[in-house]
């Protein structure tokens, strides 16, 4: 389907699209997209549920991760316990550069001095590069985590790659993602028990002090909140188009 024909379609579905569960949305995405859609994750508690979910729907979805070469013990354990359980092997995707390369050229920890450009070479680009295989990708981003995140629609087109984006558990709050996680005795990574509840790349991510807001150990003591890979508009229709 030609983009400007996709552009409309999501036009069109993107107000009735609000009112479906992360389950209907995810069959939508997998009826329309097939092959062309992968879930992009992070394997945070949010991810987790999605991935879940779409268990449920579809047992050969496709899951890939930007491997930053700076993720938590924990969390490579846990994408090993996600092959396992759901029987798929997730895509990972690298930076065109290695960890030792971009010390080589950038000089040493990168992330304290421009952590922008490092996100740029280990998240954005690569990103790019799996999206441009895509024709849609879905996300576990919530619309109360970040001010960039609160237009997110749970179908919409993504101006900045290109392609469609799918949302499923955009209206989701943080309670009803652990319900979830506890109802269906979904794995999840153990630094969320330890303060940690958004959890990247060791070197730009610490626990949370009592009273900080969720996403306050990312990139502790900097104004960057986003790794690049979320900047959105808001949608018209969406509830928080108006606000
Ligand atoms: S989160 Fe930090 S270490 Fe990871 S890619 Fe971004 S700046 Fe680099």
């Amino acid at each position: 389907m030609k983009e400007e024909v996709m552009k409309e379609e999501v036009k069109t579905l993107q107000i009735a699209a609000e009112t479906w569960n992360p389950e209907r949305v995810l069959r939508w995405a997998f009826d329309t997209f097939g092959a062309a859609v992968a879930i992009s994750s992070a394997f945070g508690v949010e991810g987790m549920a999605v991935i879940d979910i779409a268990a449920g729907v579809r047992k050969d979805f496709r899951v890939f991760t930007l491997d930053t070469e700076f993720l938590f013990p924990e969390t490579y354990n846990l994408m090993d316990q996600v092959e396992q359980r759901y029987g798929i092997a997730i895509e990972r995707v690298y930076s065109l550069i290695s960890a030792e390369e971009q010390e080589r050229v950038h000089g040493q920890a990168l992330w304290t001095r421009n952590p922008d450009e490092c996100c740029d070479l280990r998240k954005v680009e690569p990103l790019r590069r799996k999206l441009g295989e895509l024709r849609a990708w879905v996300t576990s981003i919530r619309r109360d985590q970040t001010a960039e995140r609160a237009g997110a629609g749970k179908i919409e087109w993504d101006e900045k790659f290109g392609l469609v984006k799918i949302n499923p558990i955009a209206d989701w709050s943080s309670k009803q993602v652990w319900q979830y996680i506890r109802e269906h005795d979904v794995p999840f990574n153990p630094l969320h028990e330890r303060n940690f509840p958004s959890i990247g790349c060791t070197h730009c991510t610490r626990a949370v002090r009592p009273g900080e807001d969720d996403r306050a150990g990312r990139w502790a003591g900097l104004s960057k909140t986003e790794c690049g890979l979320h900047i959105i508009q808001p949608v018209a229709g969406s509830p928080e188009a108006d606000a």
